[in-house]
């Protein structure tokens, strides 16, 4: 379900697009609290790279920020010195600068408030709700009971506030083993929220931070340091995914027992649904394995969700906030269709990428009734939606290359391209008639096509008004050059991978199809000047750009972002041919 509600917008500031949570924001703005501030945050754990997945909790943060001329800030919750690494640091603010949003003030890091989170902490055993315990992490967890069975108490529970305070002191002074105790708040171990079950605050970890050396022996655990991050910041409206719901009841203790400033501003947590794509997985642990285990080449493997890897694959960062802001925010799970974020790509790039023709496929097509060395230049609209891109000039010639789809021996009915006596027109030159073709004597495959010219059609249109129901790109041969194209499909062969069945795995899932590599890709010349990271329209087969990372001076690398709405796909399987991949119809 969407929440999102269209409405109008009277005065022209407040944004036209309403959700539950610009309800609540509005609301809150109503009735002055806060004192009429509106401040959010995106606080990324730091232990991987950025997903399409963050870019929904980051879009909306931002979003929030701007459209109720609040403020949004950058927090590193980096409570785990085991995982986390300043490469990470870095690239998270990259790909958010690359998606064009700007966080307000220094970037902020939960460790900074360490020392707080130790005060605060210390507050607790002094007021008898917090106390330090002796078990080990597997006796904690046997006693925390099960959805349905009530946990036990710890026999550490009752310690006094002197001695608990006393050996939390020593734990943080490097006392003890790593695990041999934590500190936990006293709670309820009844509670039907396991949360609230004596949760960990403090665990003894002799581990590098990235942050703070080795400063501290003892780390706050993740849910002790958000919600009070969060309030440290003056954040009003913790916005976080649905998986923290019945979490929000442990924040909201931790808040109403710790000593905040009076007046601050107390952070209101509301969860949001998680965005889920189809064919692939928005889940860093499951990423990571797709990268370690070598499925893909790294993190900005064009196939991935990431950030990079959509980068890297040519989305542009308009394209990636369009579909951000419009998958709108709704309070429960559900999955958006891939072709969702790949329309927003193509939609953006119909209007802005010129075209050019390429053939991925090629198969030779000899004109017999050209001249033998002759050559001529055609002019091609640069982009039809903006007569502005202006036209170039492309090489024709005797000996062409065109899609080996677009030949049949022998036509079936509806099929408007290359047949035996079928006529089309080249585009922007001229229309051809098939008299023949050769084949391989010992393969029998097609190696030639051969046809004959109306000189009269030149520029595609016939002097005596004569149709020609197929119109198919081509290159010449004598002036196009050679290139490996890469063509991408789903990652997964399946629309919800994570849905795994018993025994199963998520990387059974795995599209084996998931990379083609045409090596022999024939492309007109004026490719050969495209500016990496520019993507371009290949007529019929979608957009392209130079492939970053592989291609190197004289030998570039291209590959597809995304194909072109294809209507011939549909058509190809009515005819019940192999799919050829030639994309759509001009
Ligand atoms: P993952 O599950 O992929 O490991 P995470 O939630 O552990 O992601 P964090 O670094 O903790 O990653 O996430 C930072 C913020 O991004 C959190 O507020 C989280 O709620 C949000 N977020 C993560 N994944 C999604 C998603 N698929 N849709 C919306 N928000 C997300
Ligand atoms: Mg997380």
């Amino acid at each position: 379900m969407n929440d999102r509600q269209d409405t109008t917008d009277a005065d022209g500031e407040r944004p036209a697009r309403r959700d539950f949570i610009r309800s609540m924001i509005e609301e809150d703005l109503a009735a002055g609290r806060n004192g009429g501030v509106v401040q959010t945050r995106f606080p990324p754990e730091p232990n991987g790279y950025l997903h399409i997945g963050h870019g929904k909790a980051i879009a909306l943060n931002f979003a929030i920020a701007r459209e109720y001329g609040g403020r949004c800030n950058l927090r590193f919750d980096d409570t785990n010195p085991a995982a986390e690494e300043d490469e990470f640091v870095e690239a998270i603010q990259e790909d958010i600068r690359w998606l064009g949003y700007r966080w307000d003030g220094e970037v902020r890091f939960t460790s900074s408030y360490f020392e707080t989170l130790y005060r605060w902490a210390e507050g607790l055993i002094r007021k008898g709700v917090a106390y330090v315990c002796d078990l080990s992490p597997e006796e904690t967890r046997q006693m925390r009971g099960t959805i349905t069975s009530p946990g036990q108490n710890s026999p550490y529970r009752d310690r006094t506030p002197e001695e608990n305070l006393e050996l939390f002191r020593r734990m943080r002074a490097g006392e003890f083993e790593d695990g041999a105790c934590t500190l936990r708040a006293k709670i309820d171990m009844a509670s039907p929220n396991l949360n609230l079950r004596d949760p960990v605050l403090y665990r003894i970890l002799r581990a590098r931070h990235h942050r703070t050396g080795d400063a501290w022996c003892i780390y706050p655990m993740y849910d002790w340091a958000h919600g009070q991050s969060d309030a440290i910041e003056g954040v009003t409206h913790s916005l976080c995914s649905l998986e923290f719901e019945n979490h929000r009841p442990l924040y909201d203790w931790f808040l109403d027992h710790i000593d905040l400033e009076p007046g601050a501003p107390r952070p209101r947590q509301t969860e949001f649904a998680r965005l889920n794509l189809t064919y692939t997985v928005l889940a860093k642990r499951q990423l990571r394995r797709l990268v370690e285990e070598g499925h893909v080449s790294g993190w900005d493997d064009p196939r991935m969700p990431t950030i990079r890897g959509l980068r890297r694959r040519g989305y542009t960062p308009t394209a990636v906030r369009t579909f951000l802001e419009g998958v709108g925010v709704a309070k429960f799970n559900s999955t958006v269709d891939m072709v969702v974020l790949e329309n927003a790509l193509r939609e953006e790039q119909n209007r802005l990428a010129e075209r050019r023709m390429a053939v991925l496929r090629p198969i030779e097509l000899v004109i017999e009734n050209y001249p033998e060395d002759g050559e001529e230049f055609l002019e091609a609209h640069n982009n039809p939606e903006d007569e502005g891109a202006g036209t170039r000039e492309v090489p024709f010639s005797r000996t062409l290359f065109i899609e080996r789809s677009d030949f049949r021996e022998s036509a079936p009915r509806k099929y408007h391209r290359l047949a035996p006596g079928k006529e089309v027109r080249l585009r922007y030159a001229y229309y051809v008639t098939c008299t023949g073709f050769d084949t391989d004597p010992e393969t029998g495959e097609v190696v030639r096509v051969r046809c004959t010219y109306d000189p009269e059609t030149r520029g595609g249109d016939s002097a005596d008004g004569r149709k020609v129901r197929g119109t198919i790109h081509w290159v010449s041969a004598r002036h196009a050059f050679t290139a490996p194209v890469r063509l991408y499909d789903h990652l997964f062969s399946v629309p919800n991978p994570m849905d795994v069945p018993e025994g199963g795995d998520l990387l059974d899932h795995l599209n084996p199809a998931s990379l083609e590599v045409l090596e022999n890709a024939k492309l007109e010349p004026a490719l050969r000047e495209l500016a990496p990271g520019t993507l371009v329209q290949f007529e019929r087969h979608g957009y392209f750009c130079l492939d970053t990372v592989d291609s190197s001076p004289g030998s570039p690398v291209f590959h597809r972002a995304v194909a072109l709405r294809d209507s011939w796909a549909k058509l190809e399987k009515k005819l019940g041919a192999k799919p050829s991949g030639s994309g759509g119809a001009p």
